[in-house]
């Protein structure tokens, strides 16, 4: 079984092809670069509107199949920018009905987990899903993933994203952050908030702001907000999975690329006797794959959907999401 998934959550488009055993055959994706300010959901959803046509074509060239041989299209139903997701829903629906085969709409935030599961060793992990506008710690309970913890204000790849930008660095800033930190070597006082299992960065980014219009360094700055930063979400990772007495965490989201917060989160799974997954860099961005595999499992898993319930949904929860494929 083939299942092509499309991915268009934010600022990323991205489509994937993968089978039944979790084999990659494609993962093909196109990122929105503002030249100036943030993302603009509309502005995304025109560039992902231009993109995903040729992104679908591209995708099948990858894999060498027909689009024909694909048994199912599955599609990023949120949470995320309206616009975005509205783009490439219809996508999805144009390729389902013109292929004739059903479509699955997917959570973003569980094929963060589901492809750390399909690629890696991790069998039932905690996941920490840190992105641009998500941070979430979620894990597998009762037929569902739960949320255990997760921002209380901003993504911490947000947080990233805007310090750099006030610093005039361009989008996006977190891989530019990595390399700055690394000549960083004063650490500087930030505020560490964590309220029992969330975390909040808002008052960080303004602290870090503060300090540079006093003349910290962009390096210094950029090695404490990645020690205070990472630390918070290193402690409450571990929290969760003290409470679920689990011994594996799993890293999702464009963030988990970052080698210093592997190296934290590696360290304390070490320290309690746990493991650690990482998925390879390009399926821990948003990324059509992730979804394509979800959407198989869903499949697998009895899930079918009318077009009338692939309406997307903006702030569609992880918890609302009836695991029945595992
Ligand atoms: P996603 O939303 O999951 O596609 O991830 C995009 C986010 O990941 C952006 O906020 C990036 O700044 C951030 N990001 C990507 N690579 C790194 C890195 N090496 N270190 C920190 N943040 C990163
Ligand atoms: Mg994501």
């Amino acid at each position: 079984m083939l299942a092509l998934g499309i991915e268009g959550t934010a600022h990323t488009v991205g489509v994937g092809i993968v089978d039944e055993g979790c084999r990659v055959l494609a993962n093909v994706y196109d990122m929105v670069k503002p030249e100036k300010g943030g993302i603009h959901p509309r502005e995304a959803a025109n560039h992902h509107a231009e993109a995903v046509v040729p992104l679908i074509r591209k995708a099948a060239d990858v894999a060498g199949v027909d689009l024909a041989e694909i048994d199912l299209v599955a599609f990023s139903q949120g949470p995320g920018l309206g616009p975005c997701l509205r783009t490439v829903a219809t996508a999805a629906r144009a390729l389902a009905l013109s292929l004739r085969r059903p479509i699955v709409g997917v959570n973003h935030c569980v094929a963060h987990l589901e492809i750390g599961r399909g690629v890696t060793e991790a069998k039932d992990p905690v996941l920490l899903y840190v992105s641009g506008g998500n941070t979430q710690v979620i894990a597998f309970a009762r037929g569902r993933y739960r949320v255990f913890g997760e921002t209380l204000d901003i993504g911490i790849g947000n947080m990233l994203d805007k310090f750099a930008r006030e610093c005039g660095l361009p989008f996006p800033g977190g891989p530019i952050l990595e390399k700055r930190a690394q000549d960083g070597s004063k650490l500087l006082r930030l505020p560490y908030s964590v309220k029992g299992m969330d975390v909040a960065f808002s008052g960080m980014l303004t602290a870090a702001l503060a300090l540079r219009k006093h003349g910290a360094s962009i390096d210094d700055l950029a090695y404490s907000i990645q020690e205070v930063a990472f630390a918070m979400l290193t402690e409450v990772t571990e929290r969760a999975m003290a409470h679920l007495d689990n011994e594996e965490v799993l890293l999702g989201g464009g963030v988990a690329r970052n080698a210093r917060l592997q190296e934290m989160v590696g360290r304390m799974a070490v320290d309690r006797g746990a493991q650690m997954f990482v998925p390879p860099g390009d399926l821990c961005i948003d990324n059509g794959a992730m979804i394509a595999w979800t959407g198989l499992q869903m499949h697998r898993g009895g899930v079918r959907m009318s077009m009338a319930e692939t309406i997307v949904d903006q702030r569609f929860r992880t918890d609302e999401v009836r695991v029945t494929w595992r």
